[in-house]
C-alpha cells in the first residue's frame, strides 16, 4: 500500500480535507489521548442527542444477543468499546456535515446512501464469517469511499467536469458495470490528480487511525494480486469480504433490469469465504432493512432506483437460477452440447482452442483470469473446464477448489493445463479436486482425445443424475400418496373431520404430555339425541346433513387448540389440553347452545337435533386414557338418563 505520504500531507494542510465537526472532532481527538477516562468521553458524548441515538442503535445491533436492551451511553460504551464509539462519532458527522456540498456533478445524497448500503453490507458479511470486529468494519464500509468526497471537497469545479464526462458516456467500457465505472473514475482522478481516490481513502483512514488490518483489504479491492496476501489469510478473507460488500451494494444500487448480471460476480464473491446462497440471501434482506433504518435516522435522502423491498424474492430467484443446475440449463434431457469454458492461456491460444472446440460441437466460453473464471462457472455451468494452471487471481488449483466447494461446481470436470509434468504439483491438483491435466504446449489430437474421456465421464454422470432426479420424484410422489391415505385412515369421510384412531392416538399424546408438564386435560363426549328418529322421519341424507353442520357448529364454538372427533355414528370426541373441570364445564355450555342453534332444512320443513355431553377431566384416579373416556362416557349417559339436552359429569 504505497500512499504518497507527502502529497497527502500537503492536501491535509489546506485544512479542506472532509473532517468531524464539533462533538465528533472533540470525541476523535479525546480518544487519541491515553488517559481519557470514560466519564469524559459520556459528558461529551451526552451534549449531542442526535448522537447519542445513533449511538444506542449502533450499539443494540451489536448486543442484541445480550439478551436486552442498550439504553445508556454508558452501556453503549461498554458494548461497543472506544475505539468504534469513536469512529462512529466520525462517520455520523462526516455524514452530517457533508450532505451537500459545491461539486455539481457529485451527487452527494447518492454517495451518501452508498456508503450506509456499503457500512451494513461489510457488516454483514464481517459477522458472518468472523474475520474482523463488525462493528469496526461498518465504520470502515460507511467511508471506504471518502476519497471520492474528498476529492469533490479539494476541487470541486474540476471534478465535476471528470463525473459529467464520464456520466456522459454511452456504451463504452465504463458503462457496462459498476466496477468498469469505478475503474474508469480512478484513472481519470489520476491523470487530473496524480493520486485516486482509493489512494487518498487510504491516507485518511489511516490518519484518522484504523487498522492497517482494515485499510489495506479496502485499498486492494481493485487490484488483489498486489496485495501480497497469502493464500486463505486474514488479510485476503477481509480482501474478499470487502469485495463480496461492495458487491452486495451494487446489486442493491441497480435498477431492477441490470441486477442479473450483477448476481454471477455476487455469487463468486461469496463462494470464496463459503457463504451459502440462502445465508447471502439473508444477508441481502438484511441489509436491506438495515439501510431503510439508518437511512430515516441519518436523513440520508432516497435514490429513486433504491426501492426499501427489493430483498429475499428478486435475489432469491436470481440466486436460485444461480444455484439449481438443472434450472438453470433445462438439463433434464441430458446434454446434447456440452458447455466447456476455457480459462487462461494467452489470448492467441484461447482464441485458436475456442474455435477448435466450436468445430468439435462445444458450447465455449473464456475467462482470461480465476476470478472471471469462477464467476462465469458459476453462472453458465459448464460441464467441462479447461483451466490454465498460471491464471492471474486465482490460479487453477485455487479456482477447482472453490469451485469443489460449491454445489454447481462439484460435478464439473476439470481438465487442467500445466507447463510441467511435476510429481508434487500434480498430487496437490488432482487432491484440489482436478480431473486430469495435459501438459502445454496443448496438441490438439491428445487435447480431443481427453475431451472424449471427458465427454463419457460426463454424460455418466448426468445419467446418473437423471436417474436420481426420477428416483427423487418417484420418491416425492410416495411420500404425497402415503400422506394421502394416511390423512384417509384418520379421517371421517362424511364430515372430513378427525375419526375414532385418530382421537384415540391424539388423547394418548395429550395424557402423556399433561404428566410430563402436570397441566389439566379434559375432554367431552358428545351424542346426538334422538338420532334415530331424525333417521326415521327425515331419512338418512337428511340425517347425513344433520350430522355434518352440527359437527362444524361444534367446530366453530371451540377453541383452535380442541380437537374435535366423530368417534362413532351420532358420537362426537373433544379433546382440550389445559383445561381444567371448570373450563370444560364452560366449554361444555357453549356447545349446548351453540347446538341448540344448529338447523338443517328438509322438504319437511326445518330439522333441529340436541346434544347430550358428558365432560370428564384428568384426576389423579385415573392411570390411563381409557379411565378419562369412561368418564366422559358416563356423564354422558347421565345426561341422558336426566333427560337429554344437557351435561352430565362422571365418574362419581
Ligand atoms: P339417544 O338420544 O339415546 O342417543 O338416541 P339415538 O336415537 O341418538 O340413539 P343412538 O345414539 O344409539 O343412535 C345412533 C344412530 O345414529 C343409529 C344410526 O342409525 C345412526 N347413524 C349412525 N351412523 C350414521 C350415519 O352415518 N348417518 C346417519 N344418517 N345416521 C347414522
Ligand atoms: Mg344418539
Amino acid at each position: 500500500m504505497d500512499i504518497e505520504l507527502k502529497k497527502f500531507e500537503q492536501l491535509k494542510a489546506t485544512g479542506e480535507l472532509p473532517s468531524p465537526r464539533g462533538v465528533a472532532l472533540t470525541i476523535v481527538r479525546l480518544t487519541q489521548r491515553d488517559d481519557v477516562s470514560s466519564g469524559q468521553l459520556e459528558q461529551i458524548i451526552k451534549s449531542d442527542p442526535a448522537f447519542v441515538g445513533r449511538l444506542l442503535k449502533a450499539a443494540n445491533i451489536s448486543g442484541r444477543d445480550m439478551g436486552r436492551p442498550v439504553a445508556s451511553v454508558p452501556d453503549a460504551l461498554n458494548v461497543l468499546g472506544v475505539v468504534v464509539v469513536r469512529n462512529l462519532a466520525l462517520g455520523f458527522s462526516l455524514v452530517s456535515g457533508y450532505r451537500s456540498g459545491a461539486c455539481s456533478a457529485f451527487d452527494y445524497p447518492a454517495f451518501w446512501t452508498r456508503a450506509v448500503l456499503n457500512a451494513l453490507a461489510l457488516q454483514a458479511v464481517v459477522r458472518s464469517t468472523g474475520v474482523a470486529n463488525p462493528e469496526e468494519a461498518f465504520c470502515c464500509g460507511l467511508l471506504s469511499e471518502i476519497g471520492k468526497l474528498a476529492l469533490a471537497t479539494l476541487y470541486p469545479a474540476e471534478y465535476s467536469r471528470i463525473l459529467q464526462d464520464l456520466n456522459e458516456l454511452d456504451d463504452s467500457a465504463a458503462t457496462t458495470s459498476p466496477e468498469a465505472y469505478s475503474a474508469a473514475l480512478r484513472a481519470r482522478e489520476q491523470d487530473a490528480f496524480a493520486l485516486h481516490h482509493d489512494d487518498l481513502t487510504a491516507a485518511m483512514l489511516s490518519d484518522w487511525g484504523f487498522p492497517r488490518a482494515l485499510v489495506e483489504p479496502l485499498f486492494f479491492r481493485h487490484c488483489p494480486e498486489f496485495s501480497g496476501f497469502a493464500a486463505d489469510s486474514r488479510g485476503e478473507r477481509m480482501l474478499f469480504a470487502v469485495q463480496l460488500a461492495q458487491a452486495i451494494t451494487d446489486v442493491c444500487l441497480a435498477e431492477p433490469e441490470e441486477r442479473p448480471a450483477l448476481v454471477a460476480p455476487l455469487a463468486g464473491r461469496a463462494v470464496r469465504l463459503r457463504i451459502e446462497p440462502e445465508v447471502l440471501e439473508n444477508m441481502i434482506d438484511g441489509v436491506m432493512r438495515g439501510w431503510g433504518e439508518w437511512a430515516g435516522m441519518l436523513q440520508i435522502g432516497v435514490q429513486p432506483n433504491v426501492s426499501f423491498a427489493p430483498p429475499s424474492s428478486v435475489f432469491a430467484d436470481l440466486l436460485r437460477t444461480q444455484q439449481d443446475p438443472a434450472a438453470a440449463t433445462g438439463a433434464d434431457e441430458g446434454p446434447r452440447i456440452l458447455r466447456v469454458l476455457l480459462a487462461g492461456c494467452d489470448e492467441e491460444q484461447r482464441i485458436a482452442l475456442s474455435a477448435a472446440l466450436g468445430a468439435q460441437g462445444y458450447e465455449v466460453f473464456a475467462a482470461d483470469n480465476g476470478q472471471r473464471a469462477l464467476e462465469v462457472a458459476l453462472s453458465v455451468q459448464p460441464h467441462i473446464l479447461i483451466v490454465d494452471w498460471q491464471l492471474p487471481e486465482l490460479d487453477g488449483v485455487q479456482l477447482t477448489r472453490a469451485l469443489r466447494d460449491t454445489r454447481m461446481g462439484r460435478g464439473m470436470y476439470v481438465l487442467i493445463l500445466t507447463g510441467r509434468e511435476d510429481d508434487d504439483r500434480l498430487v496437490e491438483a488432482f487432491e484440489a479436486g482436478v480431473d486430469d491435466y495435459l501438459v502445454k504446449p496443448v496438441r490438439d489430437k491428445i487435447l480431443a482425445a481427453r475431451l472424449r474421456a471427458a465427454t463419457r465421464v460426463v454424460q455418466l454422470q448426468e445419467e446418473v443424475r437423471r436417474d436420481h432426479e426420477e428416483m427423487k420424484h418417484f420418491a416425492a410422489e410416495l411420500a404425497v400418496s402415503n400422506r394421502r391415505l394416511h390423512e384417509a385412515a384418520v379421517t371421517d369421510p362424511l364430515t372430513g373431520f378427525h375419526n375414532r384412531r385418530f382421537a384415540m392416538d391424539r388423547l394418548e399424546k395429550e395424557w402423556a404430555s399433561s404428566s410430563r408438564s402436570g397441566r389439566p386435560v379434559s375432554c367431552m363426549m358428545i351424542d346426538i339425541d334422538n338420532f334415530k328418529t331424525i333417521n326415521d322421519t327425515y331419512g338418512h341424507d337428511i340425517g347425513d346433513r344433520v350430522l355434518i353442520s352440527l359437527a362444524e357448529v361444534l367446530n366453530s364454538a371451540l377453541r383452535a387448540n380442541d380437537i374435535v372427533c366423530r368417534v362413532g355414528g351420532d358420537e362426537f370426541l373433544v379433546i382440550s389440553t389445559d383445561t381444567d373441570a371448570n373450563a370444560i364445564r364452560a366449554c361444555a355450555e357453549r356447545l349446548l347452545a351453540a347446538a341448540g342453534q344448529t338447523q338443517v332444512e328438509s322438504p319437511q320443513g326445518p330439522v333441529r337435533c340436541g346434544i347430550s355431553i358428558g365432560v370428564a377431566t384428568r384426576d389423579a384416579s385415573m392411570v390411563s386414557t381409557a379411565m378419562l373416556i369412561k368418564a366422559a362416557d358416563v356423564g354422558m349417559y347421565r345426561a341422558k338418563l336426566g333427560g337429554r339436552a344437557r351435561i352430565g359429569e362422571g365418574p362419581d
